[in-house]
């Protein structure tokens, strides 16, 4: 299908494994720039029961079978295959009004966090369907009952209700994570901008990689969807608050405990030190990055600059600086290569944003930008949705509300002085809790005042000084690995922040019992389970031969005085609890000298490592290393070493193997406790 064609097209919805279109023509998308129809959107005489049915019953189930390394081969493909597809979605997407540089935070920014998790599930995550979540919780004294919080996904569907400004961006950053936790999902764009993202789900779906019912999509109204939405379903929400709090309150939301997360509203704050003086590095830097956040995506951004809180006595040079900047942002058509600033998405969002600008009014004055009579360098300033940015400066912004109150979402922000530190503060928490606020300071003291103060009311806190100044990733860009959301008015929701994301879309449990039951069901050994000691030292066995609980306990060996000197000038660890006897005597924790801890390490691998060449390949780390006993000269010591988790790595040839390691002294008490990490082959050569 050629979803380019100049005519207007029907969007369809890709339901129940089918592509649908809706029973009415619809209503007109219209192209930002020149008012032109791109596409026509309409769900009418879709059957949304049916379509969370088909998702649940058909999807889940399907995604559960595999493992999370399966999962994340399988973003990872499709990642691929969009980033080959790219120029096809740039060139739709200069119809939603963003310039290149726009639509490379929307497409390949949503490509890469794709890829990001594709990689990160793969490296973070085990091979395995079930994720353990903290440690074993020991509930006897004998190891008979204990307990272990597991993750697994939920049996439901992800409905993913997203916003108009990130198309591509906002669909793949909630995916990503769904998909990896193994749980299905519905994706309802914003039907001003949805037939890029119809394009997006096209050719994910033509890649055949996603098993059937794993990605439904809905362009246009999602009807009675809500009303079906039962306990193991969760809704994501991205847009305004009014919609969200409305979404939130669902009746079947509300009675079925439906896990909801918002993000909505966010009256983001960029904060300029009391140090950073006209003149400084962090003066200029704060300048490029206001304009730069006003005028990306024309200041349609859920972290954009909206509250610039700066020194009163900096405050004239910074309203000549950035008017100065803003004047040399061209406005227009984005097919224009000369032009750095589109449209906003639609004239309804212009009115929107005027009618916003004028709220602000009421506390602040225009200092740069004229929202009535916008010019742009091509295309018709009055057709398309061009509105050149807009600067605002409130006096007294301690006393005023609606710059702490309304959201113009669009290329405009308001600058608010300060006196002092704690004031800066202040005016931040005004926000009542935003995504994120970027601190400019080149000064340790300012910056922990700031931060500390305003944390708990951001999900993301960036501090911008010359150091980090070529490689920081800036005020307004979320990070795969980050947390995204905040609290308060900023919808109170997370989402990204690497795995954390995962665990959204995941049950939470404590799985009481014996531990070898325990073990049947995380796949761990822990202390108590069951053991197989077979005659054959482990490191001889491959990962098809080796099990859970195969243990080897060694043969002993004591440790001298001579030891503990000799290890001491080899290694030229003399600490004097290893070479002074009085000293050590005279230290709380010794009687008289003792061995050194890595000493300990070192002769326990000695007596577990059986040497020759063998399906053991690497030793690449110790976990969670502890010294519980001091050991003295003529002590001996045991290990005793387990196999605790094997994780068979997908596509390749070895997996990872961790073992538990106790070292004991002859009183069978525990000297060291630790994981040993190893690379093992899949098969014997
Ligand atoms: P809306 O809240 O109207 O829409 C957001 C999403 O919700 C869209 O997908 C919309 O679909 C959907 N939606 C609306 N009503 C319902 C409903 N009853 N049931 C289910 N889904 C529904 O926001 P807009 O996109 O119109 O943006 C308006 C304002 O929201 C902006 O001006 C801005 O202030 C704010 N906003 C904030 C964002 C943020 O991240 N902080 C992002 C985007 C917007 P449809 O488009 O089909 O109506």
């Amino acid at each position: 299908m050629n979803v380019l064609a100049k005519q207007p097209r029907r969007l369809e919805s890709y339901v129940g494994g089918q592509w649908v279109v809706g029973a009415r023509e619809g209503v007109p998308l219209l192209d930002a720039s020149t008012g032109v129809p791109v596409a026509f959107i309409d769900s009418s005489g879709i059957d949304f029961k049916s379509v969370l049915a088909y998702g649940r019953d058909k999807g889940g189930p399907a995604l559960r079978c595999l493992s999370f390394h399966e999962r994340a081969a399988m973003l990872k493909a499709i990642g691929q295959a969009l980033m080959e597809r790219k120029e096809e979605f740039y060139a739709l997407s200069a119809a939603t009004g963003a310039t290149r540089a726009d639509s490379w935070v929307d497409i390949e920014g949503g490509i890469g966090t794709l890829l990001s998790y594709a990689s990160k599930g793969r490296r973070e995550l085990p091979n395995t369907r079930v994720l353990l979540d903290g440690d074993l919780e020991a509930l006897s004294k004998d190891n008979t009952f204990s307990a272990q919080h597991i993750l697994s996904p939920l049996h439901g569907v992800a409905v993913h209700i997203n916003a108009f400004n990130f198309p591509c961006w906002g669909m793949l950053e909630k995916l990503a994570p769904t998909l990896l936790a193994g749980v299905p999902a519905i994706v309802k764009p914003a039907s001003q901008t949805a037939y890029l993202t119809e394009l997006m789900v096209r050719r994910i779906i033509e890649t055949g990689l996603l098993p059937e019912g794993a990605l439904q999509l809905v362009c246009g109204s999602v009807g009675d969807l809500l009303d079906h939405v039962e306990g193991q379903d969760a809704v994501t929400f991205t847009g305004s608050a009014s919609t969200g709090q409305r979404l939130k309150t669902h009746k079947a939301i509300v009675q079925n405990s439906v896990r909801f997360t918002m993000e909505a509203d966010s009256l983001n704050a960029a904060v300029l030190g009391l140090d950073a003086a006209p003149g400084t590095e962090e003066f200029d830097l704060f300048v490029k990055e206001v304009a730069r956040e006003m005028t990306v995506k024309a200041g349609q951004k859920c972290t954009a600059i909206r509250r610039v809180i700066a020194p009163r006595s900096y405050s004239e040079a910074l309203i000549g600086s950035l008017r100065d900047r803003l004047s040399k942002t061209t406005v227009g058509n984005p097919a224009d290569e000369a032009v750095r600033m589109g449209p906003l998405a639609s004239l309804d969002q212009r009115e929107e944003v005027r009618a916003r600008i004028r709220d602000l009014s009421a506390d602040a004055k225009i200092v740069a930008g004229d929202p009535d009579n916008p010019t742009a360098l091509s295309g018709d300033p009055q057709a398309g949705a061009f509105l050149n940015p807009v600067l605002l400066y409130c006096e007294k912004p301690g006393s005023a509300s609606s710059i702490h109150d309304v959201e113009a979402f669009g290329p405009v922000s308001t600058i608010m002085p300060y006196d002092t530190a704690e004031e800066a503060v202040d005016l931040a928490r005004r926000g009542k809790g935003s995504l994120v606020a970027s601190v400019f300071t080149n000064d340790p003291g300012f910056v922990e005042e700031v931060v500390l103060g305003i944390a708990p009311f951001h999900g993301r806190v960036m501090i911008g000084n010359r150091v980090s100044a070529k490689s920081s990733t800036g005020h307004g860009s979320p990070l795969p690995g980050l947390v995204h959301g905040g609290p308060g008015r900023a919808g109170g929701g997370e989402e990204l922040g690497g795995m954390r994301g995962v665990k959204h879309y995941m049950q939470r449990t404590a799985v009481q019992g014996a531990p070898t039951m325990l073990s049947a069901v995380t796949g761990r050994w822990t202390a108590g389970s069951d053991v197989r000691a077979d005659g054959e030292h482990p490191f001889r066995k491959s990962l098809a031969e080796l099990k859970v609980g195969d243990q080897l306990i060694t043969a002993s060996r004591t440790v001298t005085l001579d030891d503990i000197e000799h290890f001491a000038n080899f290694t030229g660890d003399t600490f004097y609890a290893h070479m002074d006897e009085e000293a050590a005597k005279a230290n709380p924790f010794f009687d008289g000298r003792v061995a050194h801890g890595y000493l300990i390490v070192s002769f326990a691998a000695g007596l577990f490592v059986d040497p020759a060449p063998g399906p053991v390949l690497a030793n690449y780390g110790v976990d969670n290393l502890r010294f519980l006993t001091p050991v003295n000269p003529g002590d001996t010591l045991r290990v005793q070493l387990t196999c605790k988790e094997i994780n068979p790595r997908a596509n390749a040839e070895h997996g990872e193997v961790r073992w538990d390691c106790r070292v004991s002294n002859q009183n069978d008490a525990a000297v060291a406790q630790y994981d040993v990490l190893t690379m093992v082959a899949k098969t014997r050569n």
